[in-house]
């Protein structure tokens, strides 16, 4: 039996998680779950899988959730720092990282330092911080088993190769909502539009940086940590159809890849039950409803965020952190309808261009790259409607 915390319960890969528990029940058993401020979700679940402990991370809602318990066992804590502690817990074997964005930085470290192998969906983690988490993760001897769809396939086409050198790695890419489009069809894109995702349904700002191809780019960063890469061992291709999941060319020129229909069950349910494959109900690839898989370049004219990353994966240091910051503002404003869908990459290349190079990896100066990012962003952000 497997004990795990669920980082992020409430959301796209958290809630699929869970589905995955409750379909093994004798595998797999929820130690802790936490969420941002959905309350009442996180106090359904909690009576649904009676984990030992929940973290609410929006401290005004603490009592709320300790109120709607009170009639359980379950232990309730507030703030994120509180999830950080708790990541030392005795009681759980795995850590599955599901929260969003740069907060699942410190958790996962403080995770790693207490030697539990990591599940991990929050890719920003790896793009603020690569280098000190992995350096972290080796030093303690912690396994990261990716849930991201690529990085799992990368992952499972690597099982009984690992002494085999990559000579690149391919990623595919959906290419989104807006594949195909130029440039001046995306000047009045509105929230609505670039919340349509095609083939997968997530949270908001993973479909937003999906449909500008920042995920892709951070998925590069991604995969240069998990995998010891060279920026020029990573290739980036659009397949439409999210069949391949990703590719793996090795020295002899032979290429593996993993294919399957897009549901991220099956890369979470992997990297929870790994090395295990464990059944699953989940609807299978049929070939005559996929009559052709077709391949072509990224429009790197029209979605300037994946030559971007490209750029901060490249350069390193702190430039990833400062650029996932600005990420992270500009997608939030777009999503509060503050700046226009054009204005995503056009402000994280200001902020890029404004921020010092600083190479060393430690957490200090990625706290502090973040920080200052996030307040040059918020400055260069249109001054928010006065209207009461
Ligand atoms: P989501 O927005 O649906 O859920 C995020 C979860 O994190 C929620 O439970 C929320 O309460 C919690 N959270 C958000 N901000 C927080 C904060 N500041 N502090 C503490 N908790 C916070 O997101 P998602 O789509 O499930 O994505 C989660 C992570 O997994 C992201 O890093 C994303 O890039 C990655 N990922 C998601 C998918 C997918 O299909 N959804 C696929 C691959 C990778
Ligand atoms: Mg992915």
């Amino acid at each position: 039996m497997k004990r795990i915390a669920i980082l992020g319960s409430t959301g796209s890969i958290g809630t699929q998680a869970l589905d995955v528990v409750r379909a093994n029940p004798t595998r797999f058993q929820v130690e802790l779950l936490s969420a941002n401020s959905n309350a009442d979700l996180l106090i359904a679940q909690a009576r649904l899988f009676t984990p030992n402990v929940v973290v609410i991370c929006d401290t005004s809602k603490t009592s709320l959730v300790k109120e709607a318990l009170s009639d359980t066992d379950i232990k309730v804590y507030g703030g994120i720092e509180s999830l950080t502690q708790l990541m030392g817990m005795d009681s759980i074997d795995l850590v599955l990282t599901a929260l969003v964005g740069f907060a699942g930085l410190e958790p996962t470290l403080s995770a790693i330092r207490h030697r539990k192998p990591i599940a991990l969906a929050n890719k920003e983690t790896l793009v603020v911080a690569g280098d000190l988490v992995t350096r972290l993760a080796l030093e303690q001897r912690v396994p990261i088993y990716p849930v991201d769809s690529e990085h799992s396939a990368i992952f499972q086409c690597l099982a009984g190769e690992m002494h085999n050198p990559i000579e690149k790695i391919i990623l595919t890419a959906s290419g989104g909502p807006f594949r195909g489009r130029k440039r001046h069809d995306l000047e009045s894109i509105t929230r609505e539009q670039a919340l349509r995702h095609p083939n997968w349904s997530m949270g908001a700002k993973i479909t937003i940086d999906s449909s500008t191809l920042m995920n892709k780019g951070l998925e590069m960063i991604e995969a240069k940590w998990l995998f010891e890469l060279d920026p020029s061992q990573i290739e980036v291709v659009v397949h439409p159809q999210s069949i391949i999941h990703s590719i793996v060319q090795f020295r002899d020129g032979s290429m593996k890849a993993q294919m399957g229909l897009p549901d991220m069950k099956l890369p979470i349910q992997y990297a929870i039950a790994y090395p295990d494959r464990i059944d699953s109900d989940f609807p299978r690839f049929d070939f005559s409803r996929y009559p052709s898989l077709t391949f072509e370049a990224p429009d790197e004219e029209t979605f300037r965020c994946l030559p971007l990353a490209r750029r901060a994966m490249e350069q390193g240091g702190n430039v990833p952190c400062v650029m996932n910051a600005a990420n992270e503002v500009a997608v939030a404003a777009f999503l509060a309808d503050r700046i226009g869908y054009l204005q995503i990459g056009e402000l994280i290349e200001r902020v890029m261009d404004q921020v010092d190079f600083d190479g060393r990896a430690e957490l200090e100066v990625y706290l502090e790259s973040d920080r200052m990012a996030r307040r040059i962003a918020e400055g260069l952000l249109p001054v928010a409607d006065a209207r009461v």
